[in-house]
């Protein structure tokens, strides 16, 4: 290691562990864990042209890289421990580097996670966080807990970030402050951490929806289904809840970025209709709002139903795949 990726990581990335044995500055990290719990880890990539666009604010960047990670453990139901950050940057750039620490530390704060090691190479700008989380053993809430008959929940609002992402791209123009509300959603998601841990033991399966609530809900019924055959799901297209901004949109572009689009780091639950105010408490307890938006189906295939109750064609969101 250089003396300049030294210096940077003792200005940066040093802060001491306050959580946990030995943080950053030795060969390892040190975790302790309390008896009776699993270790829940998970690792993310942001890659700089592809999970974001070079002109994103260091700051929210830092806090997004994190956000991700703590989401993938909130989505099993662990409470966030700690943290290690490999960065990879063409050049030494403080002021890339002051604002990206400021938006990891501040939600690492908030979260109460220590940042307790990584790497630091040259090369293209990508951020890898793995992030380590306790969860009670046996506990952890998985992909492949569904059953037919049990419930669909969407936590919050979906499809801003991908209404964010159509007006970066120029496809829909939007007021300023409307592009600034989206954007936010794009850039500062926020990880539902109290919400998994409330849904422990009330929701039967659940997954944090980064690639778009279709996609991700295939792969819980991928997971909940037999190894050759999938559970199926029916859809709501009107009770999947969105935002002023994007209610607002045609209704066509509102299919697209709800259901289609990514990044939102919504919860997608299921659980049994008899949970449903046990959902509800674990909803108002973390302060975050649970929609039902349909129903797990032992028939593969996901079912969507339009405003007026009529079977949608997926064609139009390109989702053929999700045909049996
Ligand atoms: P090694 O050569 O033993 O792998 P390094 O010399 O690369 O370790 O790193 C020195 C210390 O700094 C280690 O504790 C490592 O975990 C930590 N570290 C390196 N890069 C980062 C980073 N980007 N953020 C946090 N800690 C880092
Ligand atoms: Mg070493």
């Amino acid at each position: 290691m250089s003396a300049g990726e030294f210096d940077l990581i003792a200005r940066y990335f040093s802060r001491p562990a306050r959580r946990v044995p030995l943080g950053v500055g030795d060969d390892c990290a040190l975790l302790a864990l309390e008896s009776g719990q699993q270790l829940a880890v998970s690792c993310d990539t942001l890659v700089e042209g592809r999970h974001f666009l070079s002109t994103v604010d260091p700051q929210r960047l830092g806090h997004k890289a994190l956000a991700v990670n703590l989401s993938d453990l909130a989505a099993c139901g662990a409470r966030p421990v700690a943290f290690m950050l490999a960065l990879s940057m063409p050049h030494i750039d403080e002021v890339f580097l002051e604002g990206f620490s400021r938006g990891l530390y501040a939600l690492a704060d908030e979260q109460a996670v220590d940042l307790v090691g990584g790497d630091t190479t040259a090369g293209p700008l990508a951020m890898t966080i793995t992030a380590f989380g306790e969860v009670p053993a046996g506990r952890a809430l998985l992909r492949s807990g569904a059953r037919p008959g049990d419930d669909l929940w969407a936590s919050g609002t979906l499809g801003d970030a991908r209404l964010a992402l159509e007006a970066f791209r120029g496809r829909v123009r939007l007021d300023g402050e409307v592009f600034e509300a989206v954007r936010l959603a794009m850039e500062c998601p926020v990880p539902r951490v109290s919400l998994g841990q409330a849904l422990r033991d009330v929701a039967s399966a659940a997954i944090d929806v980064s690639d778009g609530l279709l996609g991700d809900l295939a792969h819980v019924l991928r997971r909940s289904g037999a190894p050759d055959a999938p559970l199926g799901a029916s859809l709501e297209a009107a009770a999947v809840p969105v935002s002023a901004h994007l209610a607002v949109q045609p209704w066509h572009l509102q299919l697209e970025c709800a259901l289609g689009g990514g990044d939102d780091y919504v919860f997608c639950v299921t659980a049994r209709p008899d949970r449903s105010d046990a959902v509800l408490a674990a909803s108002s307890a973390a302060g975050v709002p649970l929609t039902r938006i349909g129903r797990i189906d032992a028939e593969p295939g996901v079912r969507i139903r339009g405003r007026n109750g009529e079977l949608l064609d997926h064609a139009f969101t390109s989702f053929d795949h999700f045909r049996a």
